[in-house]
C-alpha cells in the first residue's frame, strides 16, 4: 500500500482490533492504574481516530485484527531524532561528541560534500521504516538542513513514510534560509496532515551563536512553534554560556525543546521546571558518546516534562525498547536504588503520553483515549524473548524488543502487520543508502 492509496481509502473505514489480552490505554480514567489497563477487551479504529475501547464491540463488516494473547498500546513518541544519520551509522565509535561531530557530521555542511536530496531520501526513508518496526508512530527530526535539495529529501521520505512527524528545520540569521523555511513550512508541512514543524538553532550566549540563536528563536514565535536545541550535551558546552543564550534569546517557556540536558546546575534545573521548558532524553546516544547521564529524577521533582529520543546516528539502533530500558537502568545504576524515577510505569507513559506532553500533542496521540488518533501498536509477547507470562508490563521494558511489534497503525492505517512492514519495497532504499553512506565513507575518509 502506498501513501495515496492509503489517503483515498474512505475515511469511515472500520477496523476491530478484537480480544486483546491486555490494553494500556495510558489513560488513568479507562482503566487501573496510571497506565490504564485493560484486560480482554477490543478497540475499535473508525477511519483515522480510536473510536471505542470495550468488550464485545462489533466490527459491522469492518476488517478484524484477532488480538488473542496479544498486548495492545498507544504507539511510541520518539521526540528527538536525526533521521538522515542512517547513512553514518558505526561513524568513529571511539570518539566523545565533539569529536564524533567534528568527523561525521560537521564536514557535510560542505556544499562538495552534502548529501544529494537521493542520498537522504534513501537515508531517512530507511530510518522511517526501522521506526516503524519498533512501534515508534510519531517521530521529531532535527535536521541538520544542510541545504534546500537535503531539506526536500528529508521531507519527502517523512511524507511517503506514512509515519507522524515534526520536521525540525535547522536555520542560521541569514534572510535567504529564512525565507526557505518559512516556504517549507507553508508549502510541504502545513497541507500535510500529519506533519508539523519546528524550527532547530544551537543555543549559546557568544557572538558566534548568539545572533542565529535569536533569529531563530523569533522565527519559531513567529511561526508559532517549538524552538528545538542540543542542550547541555557534553560538559565542555558549559563555556557557551548556553542558558544565558537562551534567556536572552528570549526563548525560555514550553515552546523550547531542549535535547540531552546532561549537564545542568540545581538551580538551571529550577529554571526549566519554572519556565516549563521540555525535555528530550536520549540515554543511548548519551552513552555511545560519552555525554554523561541526565539527572531524571531532579527534573522529575522540578515538573520538567521529558520524553524519550531515539538520536539518530548517535544511538545506531532505532530499538524504543532498549531506550526505556537504558533510561531506567542509568538512574538505578547511579542512585543505587531500584525505586528511583523512571519506575516501569513511568517509562511506558514517558516513551508515550509523555512525550506526546512534550510536543503538546497530548489532545490528539498518546493514549488510547476515544476520539485520539488512531496510532495504535498490537505486540506479541509469545516469543522466545517474552514469554512466558508473569509480569507483562515489566517484561515489556525488560524484555521487549521490535520483534515484539506485530502491528502498527497511524492514523488508523496499518504500516507493520503481521511483523512486516506493509508494501514497501526494502532493497532499492536499502541499496541507494549504501551508495549514500559508501560515498561518505570514502570522502571523509571513515575507518
Ligand atoms: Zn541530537
Amino acid at each position: 500500500m502506498n501513501f495515496a492509496t492509503q489517503l483515498s481509502q474512505p475515511s469511515s473505514l472500520r477496523r476491530l482490533i478484537r480480544n486483546a489480552t491486555l490494553i494500556l490505554s495510558m489513560d488513568p480514567t479507562m482503566g487501573m492504574g496510571e497506565l490504564g489497563v485493560i484486560e480482554e477487551a477490543d478497540l475499535l479504529l473508525v477511519g483515522d481516530k480510536i473510536a471505542a475501547v470495550g468488550k464485545d464491540l462489533r466490527a459491522d463488516g469492518g476488517e478484524v485484527v484477532d488480538a488473542t494473547g496479544k498486548i495492545v498500546m498507544p504507539g511510541f513518541v520518539d521526540v528527538h531524532n536525526h533521521l538522515w544519520q542512517s547513512l553514518i551509522r558505526g561513524c568513529h565509535a571511539d570518539q566523545d561528541l565533539i569529536g564524533w561531530l567534528e568527523s561525521c557530521v560537521f564536514p557535510l555542511a560542505n556544499p562538495a560534500i552534502t548529501p544529494s536530496e537521493t542520498e537522504v531520501y534513501a537515508g531517512v526513508r530507511l530510518s522511517t521504516l526501522d521506526l516503524v518496526m519498533t512501534g515508534v508512530t510519531t517521530v521529531v527530526d532535527w535536521s541538520h538542513s544542510f541545504s534546500p535539495a537535503f531539506v526536500r529529501g528529508n521531507i519527502r521520505a517523512l511524507q511517503e513514510s506514512g509515519l507522524r512527524f515534526v520536521f525540525a528545520y535547522r536555520g542560521t540569521a541569514n534572510p535567504a534560509v529564512i525565507d526557505d523555511m518559512r516556504q517549507v513550512k507553508k508549502d510541504l508541512i502545513d497541507l500535510h496532515p500529519r506533519a508539523s514543524f519546528q524550527v532547530a538553532s544551537h543555543p549559546g550566549a557568544s557572538s558566534r551563536l548568539l545572533p542565529h540563536l535569536q533569529a531563530m528563536s523569533s522565527l519559531a514565535t513567529e511561526l508559532g512553534v517549538k524552538l528545538h536545541v542540543h542542550l547541555l550535551e557534553n560538559i565542555a558546552q558549559r563555556q557557551d554560556d548556553v542558558i544565558e543564550g537562551l534567556v536572552r534569546a528570549n526563548a525560555m517557556g514550553p515552546d523550547l525543546l531542549g535535547a540531552h540536558a546532561i549537564h545542568l546546575l540545581d538551580e538551571e534545573i529550577t529554571l526549566l521546571g519554572q519556565k516549563d521548558v521540555r525535555v528530550a532524553h536520549n540515554p543511548l546516544s548519551n552513552m555511545r558518546l560519552a555525554s554523561g547521564i541526565i539527572r531524571l529524577p531532579a527534573l522529575h521533582r522540578a515538573g520538567v516534562k521529558v520524553g524519550l529520543g531515539l538520536d539518530g546516528g548517535t544511538n545506531d539502533t532505532s530499538d524504543m525498547f532498549n531506550t526505556m530500558r537504558v533510561a531506567v537502568g542509568l538512574q538505578r545504576a547511579t542512585s543505587l536504588q531500584a525505586s528511583v524515577f523512571p519506575t516501569v510505569s513511568e517509562i511506558l507513559r514517558m516513551a508515550t503520553l509523555g512525550g506526546a506532553e512534550v510536543l503538546d500533542m497530548a489532545s490528539r496521540i498518546g493514549s488510547l483515549t476515544p476520539g485520539k488518533q488512531a496510532d495504535v501498536l498490537i505486540l506479541d509477547p509469545g516469543r522466545a524473548n517474552f514469554a512466558p507470562r508473569l509480569n507483562w508490563i515489566n517484561q515489556l521494558v525488560f524484555n521487549g524488543q521490535p520483534v515484539n511489534v506485530d502491528w502498527v497503525f497511524v492514523d488508523g492505517q496499518p504500516l507493520k502487520a503481521d511483523g512486516r512492514v506493509v508494501d514497501v519495497d526494502l532493497s532499492p532504499i536499502m541499496q541507494a543508502a549504501e551508495t549514500g553512506a559508501r560515498r561518505i565513507k570514502e570522502v571523509l575518509k571513515i575507518p
